[in-house]
């Protein structure tokens, strides 16, 4: 393994400085199926990529470089840029070492490779990752305004292969800063023409995903039925008011905070609803006795130790990564007969506002709407019946067959542009992209 792996990200920094180097790249060069460096002395990691078959999936290229004041490490992963140019959020996260850092960004922007792709979107798949200097202040708006426009300048130095958008550790004002430096970022504020919180279109998707998932399962609906969400925040609570207005009879739903808790209560008193105040980590609001559970906190909750004693015969929710080990649970829950909606399936709705961000608004978009209808192809409606068939016919666990269907899917080229990101990529490296400032 190389020693770069197991390196601080603040001491890659400086060894980054002691050789000169402020950007650096590794590429996929197809025809030779190898991942070339920009600069000689970092091939071992360029080795590490080629050889790694977890995260690395011929990802068409990383490209990052180091700022000052604070010394950060930043980088955008191009997974694909087959449907169009690559997209996904910007993680900003402190990690112990390198190796985390590549690994997030790897695995993340094949995610969002997926994600877009069965959204239908005429997009592909990238992530931003930035390692957070343990030493600065990182919740100081000086300091983030530094961060953000440094990755605002690493974003539009790369000519629009690769957009960018909010993630974990990140928010509106950090966009906003990106945008002060590339037209290449989504998700910026409504004040600068941005789409707003996509929580209550994430909601009624979760819904769509819930009634494709009754259908398939007892050719029912979700009339009669009874519900257990966890988090009763941005989605989880508009999530319990749209179940009612479907028909769901009866709700319970916990959360960890009691403010959350009293609202919950508050805003349904008069319907047949439960709201729990949980332990942080309490998960036991996951198997209650019920049709459907909603998984709508935070991720890892469905693992060996949540997944024998969940009683609902299906699990539909909008947190990210609910399956602890994506394979490991998937199938677990599989062979228990329990149908899981993948996550990256049915809460879609955030990237599908930023997806369209740049074609302006009108009421009742149908660039919207049409995620959430019942009759288009891509709707989440659909690919959630499309996901379940296909895994019941092959006899594989449905995040499996969800995977399978994006990776074919986003092997589809962009009706208009093609595939231009390799292009741009390549333009990039015949510039000498790793030696301009
Ligand atoms: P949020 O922070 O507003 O709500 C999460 C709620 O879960 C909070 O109220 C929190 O107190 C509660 N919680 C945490 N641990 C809990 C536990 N063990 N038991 C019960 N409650 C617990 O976040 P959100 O915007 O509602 O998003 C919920 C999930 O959906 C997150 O995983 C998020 O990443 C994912 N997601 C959200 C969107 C969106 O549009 N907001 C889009 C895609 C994915």
């Amino acid at each position: 393994m190389s020693d770069f792996l197991k390196m601080k990200p603040l001491d890659f920094i400086h060894f980054l400085k002691k050789n000169g180097i402020r950007r650096f790249y590794f590429v996929y060069d197809a025809n030779q199926g190898a991942v070339r460096a920009s600069h000689p002395v970092l091939q071992p990691l360029a080795d590490f990529l080629q050889n790694d078959h977890r995260d690395f999936a011929q990802h068409e290229g990383v490209f990052c470089h180091i700022t000052a004041d604070p010394e950060t490490v930043q980088g955008a992963f191009i997974h694909s840029t087959h449907r169009g140019q690559a997209q996904g959020g910007t993680r900003f996260w402190l990690y112990d070492c390198m190796e985390d850092f590549f690994r997030d960004g790897l695995r993340l922007s094949k995610g969002m490779t997926r994600k877009n792709a069965l959204a239908g979107l005429w997009w592909g798949g990238g992530k931003g990752v930035i390692a957070q200097n343990p030493a600065a202040n990182n919740r100081d708006p000086q300091i983030r305004k530094h961060v953000f426009r440094g990755y605002g300048k690493l974003v539009t130095s790369l000519n629009g292969c690769y957009v960018t958008a909010e993630d974990v550790g990140t928010n509106t004002h950090d966009m906003d800063n990106i945008f002060s430096q590339t037209r290449f970022v989504t998700c910026i504020p409504t004040s600068v023409g941005g789409s707003g919180n996509p929580s209550i279109p994430t909601a009624r998707g979760v819904v769509r995903g819930m009634q494709a998932a009754v259908k398939f399962l007892d050719g029912g609906r979700l009339d009669g039925r009874k519900v257990a969400v966890q988090g009763m925040g941005h989605v989880g609570l508009p999530l319990i008011d749209f179940l009612f207005k479907k028909g769901v009879a009866e709700i319970v739903a916990s959360d960890i905070n009691p403010e959350n808790v009293k609202r919950g209560q508050e805003k349904f008193r008069d319907k047949k609803f439960q709201a729990i105040l949980a332990e942080r980590g309490d998960n036991s609001i996951l198997t209650m006795s019920c049709d459907v559970i909603a998984p709508c906190a935070t991720g890892a909750v469905l693992n060996p130790q949540s997944i024998p004693a969940i009683k609902a015969k299906i699990v539909c929710g909008a947190a990210n990564n609910q399956l602890e080990d994506a394979d490991r649970d998937d199938r677990l829950l599989f062979e228990r007969g329990i149908l899981y909606v993948p996550d990256f399936l049915v809460n879609r709705m955030g990237i599908v506002n930023c997806a369209n961000e740049q074609y302006g608004y009108v009421s009742h978009d149908d660039f919207i709407e049409r995620h959430l209808n019942i009759e288009w192809d891509h709707s989440i409606y659909q690919m959630t019946f499309k996901v379940l068939s296909l895994s019941h016919d092959k006899g594989e666990p449905p995040a499996q067959a969800a995977i399978r269907l994006a990776d074919r899917l986003a092997q589809e080229p962009h009706p208009i542009f093609g595939h231009r990101g390799v292009q741009i990529i390549r333009s990039l490296i015949q510039e000498r992209w790793h030696e301009q400032d």
